[in-house]
């Protein structure tokens, strides 16, 4: 550390080092190379940024002697000399970090002006206004960024001195105001220091340079890692850029501007910026005067724009990436401030994606590694219109769980909801937590707001499921159900208002804000074809109705991984039938309730299994515990109270029935409880008219010539002999629907992996099983003892705010923990079966980074929900891409070992 090299001219600076340089100093140091005009300056490397907090917030001790060699090598190089009072050399120290944190960090211009200096500026630029608005500007940055001083004194001086000379804007100040401000703005400072304030440029570039690696911990900084989970091994520590001033504001000769190398906002190959002439950066910011879009440059400064537009060129053909970036000229003379790759949405992305392939430009293989997969999220559903919802203020925010823009009438009741949908009328579905028994209102509802619950939570899943846009864990949103109204910090909101819910980030609106509709050009598609040929990974669906099967076939699922048989339950015609079973007290009676929902399950297995025709579909049997579909126990005994309020005595008798059976059923830990395969094995005639139902839907649709390729899931197994058990009756059962059919039934039998056991004893599992299935929902709750339903609600936001976890584990897979256990289960089963199927088809089977893991571990395939199928095969395709370039170096040196 003590040798190493601190400070680098950008000529010797590395441009592909951001860790090292920052992404604006290995932008400069990489123009400087290419030979564009970068004004001279050096980088001061992140390291020293984090040596200063090492050693208690101090420069290392020799650096600023490192710093005047450099400022003396500029000075040779320009001519201009720090202090001069003939020929000013000044600077400005600019923040820049690995990753862009756009106007997080301080940046100080015109620096090294002082009493003397600036007399050299005002002759040497024959601009004596100019040189004292440069001075004037420089003391209130640097009085704000390095003595901390409120900005609101600097900004009461200025307005006094306009008021003063009676003018409107700064920029009509005369000289002797500018005088009279600077000597204001050096007593507000040295009021504040009770010193004088530092003439020396010397000391002041010092405390600049503090200021900047200070302004790397400052709270606007530390916000926004926070916010885009900018890690320290993404980023740590701000480099100094230390660059000679230019200025666009010396006349008409001079200008300053931003362009993008091609549009952002379609990715049309064409400049796209604006310019300002004879103005600072700042102008433009400050929007005191309006930049003029950069074609008007060809007509105002043609020699300018056609560098402009060479540079544009060059540095697309060098980085093979559409580049934002920041130039000046001054009086006549075209400089490069900075270049980065541009951000630009998800239709600009794809775009220049498929584009720059077509212009041999990129591979395709860079062409699908530039694109973030939860960026097409954009262009899956409806969103929200940012630029008109800046005037709907939210008024309370969620957890996103479901993506999509929906507006809607507010509604508390699930009956109500049922009812409004029926006649045409938008909902919005708004409770503390949704059970199974509250989906017939999914169906009718056009967005669901929970206060309860996390991103795995019933709510959550069923959302996403439907593709229905959903926020949960509102915790902020107090819901009064009696009172018909919800109440959120300063506003209370009655049922039937009107809100907009925003599941891509968790907001709510009042009112109807304007939204986009979605869009699936050509070029989405191409990005899809040529990601789906890259990848390795299946990918299918979870998916419980037809239609939502032939969304996924159509974004590209081969399959369905999970079919979660309690929804068709729900289904309206369905769940009085399910309570008539639960209410059952005899395995008689049972029967004859569960033979009619045999009926009616077969149907839809085969309207699913036909949708999804030539590829396999997972059927799980039923899994939640039976009293989920039965109401809750309080609002039972409301319901009593106002029955009895009525006097309908035939009613009440049925009520108490269902609230002694809601009772007799309650659990006290339902997710550990009487669910999944302990359902099968108690109540055996359930799953028993589940397999009837599939065997006979798969019997008939061979009849009728179909393809279908049915699986029967078990869910919740946590030892070999649960699945025995399940096994033999579903052998019993396929046998005689052969006979009865008179064919032969090719149905995998396989098991959920979501308890902690079952994947210890996966061996044991292989051996009675044709596949498995990670349900990383439970497994993750298993494995952290984190209950799915409250966490995301309560403690974990402050866990991830504290650092103790990094990630939300329900949402992105847990690689140390749950991953751990997912390997010794893959490796137990494939001991057993090498060749076993094996998949996962928790929430993480949709997620980007959980999709590198899987991809690594081997697993077959991933299945997420029907809108998440794009983003998941660009996500394995990149990972199949990544797994490939970290290959390369070890074949290199296996075979010089050789
Ligand atoms: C799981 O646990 O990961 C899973 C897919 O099942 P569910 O979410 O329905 O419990
Ligand atoms: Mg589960």
């Amino acid at each position: 550390m003590r040798n190493m090299k601190s400070i680098y001219f950008f000529n010797e600076g590395d441009g592909n080092n951001k860790k090292l340089f920052g992404g604006k100093g290995a932008g400069l140091a990489e123009m400087t190379r290419l030979g564009l005009p970068v004004p001279p300056g050096f980088t001061i490397t992140t390291e020293v940024c984090n040596m200063y907090y090492a050693s208690g917030k101090k420069l290392p001790r020799n650096l600023m002697n490192k710093v005047k060699k450099k400022i003396v090598k500029i000075e040779k190089k320009t001519g201009k000399k720090f202090g001069s009072i003939e020929n000013p050399l000044l600077v400005s120290v600019r923040s820049g970090a690995a990753i862009s944190m756009p106007g997080m960090m301080d940046t100080i211009l015109n620096l090294g002006l002082n009493n003397k200096t600036v007399i050299g500026l005002a002759k040497k630029s024959n601009n004596p206004r100019f040189a004292w608005d440069s001075y004037r500007r420089f003391l209130q940055l640097f009085g704000k960024v390095v003595f901390g001083i409120d900005d609101k004194k600097f900004e009461q001086a200025l307005e006094r001195a306009k008021h003063a000379q009676n003018v409107q804007a700064d920029s009509d100040l005369n000289e002797e105001s500018l005088q009279k401000i600077v000597l204001e703005y050096k007593t507000i400072c040295e009021n504040h220091l009770g010193k004088p304030f530092p003439e020396d440029p010397y000391k002041q570039l010092e405390l600049a340079i503090e200021a900047v690696f200070r302004s790397w911990m400052g709270e606007r900084a530390l916000v926004y890692r926070e916010k885009y989970k900018i890690t320290k091994d993404i980023a740590n520590g701000t480099a100094v850029n230390v660059v000679t001033m230019v200025f666009g504001n010396m006349g008409n000769d001079s200008a300053t501007g931003v362009v993008f190398t091609r549009n952002p906002g379609d990715g049309t190959r064409k400049v796209f910026g604006e310019y300002l002439v004879n103005a600072q950066g700042e102008d433009v910011v400050a929007g005191i005067r309006t930049p003029q879009p950069i074609d008007n440059l060809a007509r105002e400064l043609p020699k300018t724009y056609t560098q402009l537009m060479k540079t544009c060129e060059k540095l697309e053909r060098h980085y093979k990436e559409p580049q934002d970036i920041e130039f000046t000229v001054e009086q006549g003379k075209f400089y490069m401030l900075q270049t980065r790759s541009a951000k630009m949405n998800a239709i600009g992305m794809i775009k220049t994606s498929v584009d720059m392939v077509k212009e041999k430009l990129i591979s395709r293989d860079r062409a699908i590694l530039r694109l973030q997969p939860e960026q097409l999220d954009q262009l899956l559903h409806k969103t929200i219109d940012t630029v008109a919802a800046k005037n709907y203020p939210s008024i309370v925010k969620g957890i996103a769980a479901s993506p999509g823009a929906a507006t809607g009438i507010v509604v508390f009741d699930v009956k109500k909801a049922v009812q409004f949908g029926d006649e045409g009328v938008k909902v919005i579905l708004v409770r503390e937590e949704t059970k199974p028994e509250d989906v017939p209102a999914f169906f009718a509802s056009v967005g669901i707001l929970t206060s309860r619950g996390g991103k795995t939570s019933h709510a959550a899943v069923v959302a996403r499921g439907m593709g229905k846009p959903g926020i949960v864990g509102c915790s902020d949103m107090k819901i009064d159900y009696a009172a018909k109204k919800f109440q959120v910090e300063g506003k209370t909101v009655l049922e039937g208002e009107v809100i907009t819910i925003d599941g891509s980030d968790g907001n709510v609106f009042l009112g109807e804000v304007p939204t986009i509709e979605p869009k699936l050009t050509d070029d989405f598609r191409t990005i899809l074809n040529w990601a789906e040929k890259t990848k390795r990974l299946g990918i299918r669906a979870n998916a419980d109705t037809p239609e939502a099967a032939k969304l996924a076939r159509e974004y590209g699922a081969k399959g369905i991984g999970l079919c979660r048989t309690e929804r068709m339950f729900n289904a309206r015609d369905r769940l009085g039938l399910f309570v008539d079973m639960i209410m059952t007290r005899t395995i008689e009676e049972r029967k004859a309730v569960l033979e009619k929902l045999m009926v009616l399950q077969k149907s839809d297995f085969k309207e699913i299994l036909t949708a999804m025709k030539g590829y396999h579909v997972t059927i799980r049997l039923l899994d939640p515990p039976l009293h989920e579909f039965l109401p809750n126990i309080e609002e039972l005994i409301n319901r009593i109270h106002s029955l009895e309020k009525q006097n309908t005595s035939s009613e009440i008798d049925a009520t108490k029935r269902i609230l002694d059976r809601a009772r007799e059923l309650a659990e006290i830990n339902p997710m550990m409880g009487h669910r999944g395969v302990r359902i099968g094995i108690t109540f055996p005639e359930i799953y028993e008219m589940q397999i009837r139902a599939i065997c006979e839907a798969a019997a008939e649709l061979v009849k009728e010539k179909v393809d279908a390729h049915a699986q029967i899931m078990i869910p919740q197994v946590g030892s070999v002999t649960e699945l025995i058990q399940i096994k033999k009756i579903y052998d019993q059962i396929k046998s005689s629907v052969e006979s009865k059919y008179e064919i032969k039934l090719k149905i995998n039998f396989g098991t959920m992996l979501e308890v902690v056991r079952g994947c210890l004893t996966a061996d044991e599992m292989a051996k009675v099983t044709e596949f498995f299935s990670f349900g990383t929902n439970d497994l993750t709750q298993a494995v952290f003892s984190f209950s799915r339903e409250d966490v995301e609600g309560k403690f974990l936001p402050e866990y991830i705010e504290k650092e103790i976890l990094v990630e939300n584990p329900f949402q992105s897979l847990d690689v140390n923990g749950v991953g751990s256990l997912m390997q010794i289960a893959i490796a137990k089963g494939k001991s057993v079966k090498p060749n076993l199927e094996i998949g996962i088809c928790g929430e993480h089977g949709g997620d980007p980074i959980s999709i590198k893991f899987c991809h690594k571990a081997g697993l077959s395939y991933v299945s997420a929900s029907s809108h998440r199928i794009p983003i998941a095969i660009l996500a394995a395709a990149q990972a199949a891409l990544l797994e490939k370039s970290e290959r390369k170096p070890k074949t290199k040196k296996s075979k010089k070992k050789k």
